[in-house]
C-alpha cells in the first residue's frame, strides 16, 4: 500500500518555462568565472570537462571537487540569484491535488535543497511537503544513481514498496523500479520500469486509488 510520495520538482511539479534551465546554467557559470577569474566561455568547458572528469552532473559538486569551491557559495551566489519570480507562479489547482492525496511527501531533486525550497514558495505548495532532499541530502550520488534513491528512503524512513516515485525523466525509474518503488511518468512514453505515465500532474490521484 502507498504511504509515501517522493517528487521530482523541475519539470514535475512545474513545467520548466522556457529560458529557464539556460537562466539557472547560466547564473552558475557567471558565478564560477568570477571565482576562478576565467572567461565565461572557459569556465562553461571547464564545466564540461569536469563532469565528464567525476561523472556527475552537477556543476557545484565538480567545482567543490576540483577547486574547493563552497556548496554555500554556489547556492547563495548562484542559484539564489537566479530570477524565479519571473518563470514560477502560485498553482492552487496542484496545491489542491496534492492536499487531497493525503499522505506525507518530499521532494527529491539534483539542485540544492535551498533552490528545490524556493522554488516550492512560488509555486505555493511549500508547506505540502515535509522534506526537500537536494543534491547534498544525497551526498551528490544524483538521479538516476540507485544511492540517490536508497539515500532518500533512508531520510524518509519509509519502505520502497510503501513509497511513489514521481518524476518526468524516464531514466530516472529504472533504479526507483528495481528498489520496488511505483513509479510515476510525468510525460508519456511506455517504459518497463514506469507503472503509471500521467500528461499533467494533477492526473496524479489515479496513481493511488
Ligand atoms: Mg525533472
Amino acid at each position: 500500500m502507498i504511504r509515501y510520495a517522493i517528487f521530482d520538482n523541475d519539470g514535475t511539479t512545474y513545467r520548466m518555462p522556457e529560458g529557464f534551465v539556460e537562466a539557472v546554467m547560466d547564473s552558475l557559470i557567471r558565478y564560477a568565472a568570477g571565482e576562478l577569474m576565467l572567461s565565461y566561455d572557459e569556465t562553461s568547458a571547464e564545466r564540461s570537462r569536469l563532469v565528464e572528469k567525476y561523472r556527475v552532473r552537477c556543476t557545484e559538486f565538480v567545482f567543490g571537487e576540483e577547486y574547493g569551491m563552497k556548496y554555500e557559495g554556489f547556492v547563495q551566489n548562484a542559484y539564489m540569484k537566479v530570477p524565479l519570480e519571473d518563470f514560477i507562479h502560485p498553482d492552487i489547482r496542484l496545491a489542491r491535488t496534492l492536499e487531497r492525496m493525503n499522505m506525507p511527501k518530499s521532494i527529491l531533486t539534483n539542485n540544492p535543497s535551498e533552490f528545490g525550497k524556493r522554488i516550492l514558495e512560488l509555486l505555493g505548495i511549500a508547506d505540502m511537503f515535509e522534506r526537500v532532499i537536494g543534491s547534498r541530502e544525497v551526498g551528490f550520488r544524483l538521479k538516476p544513481e540507485k544511492e540517490a534513491f536508497e539515500r532518500a528512503l533512508k531520510i524518509t524512513g519509509y519502505e520502497p514498496l510503501e513509497t511513489l516515485f514521481v518524476d518526468d525523466t524516464p531514466e530516472n525509474h529504472a533504479c526507483a523500479k528495481e528498489l520496488g518503488m511505483t513509479t510515476v511518468l510525468m510525460g508519456q512514453g511506455e517504459y518497463p520500469y514506469v507503472d503509471y505515465p500521467i500528461r499533467e500532474i494533477y492526473d496524479i490521484e489515479r496513481c493511488i486509488k
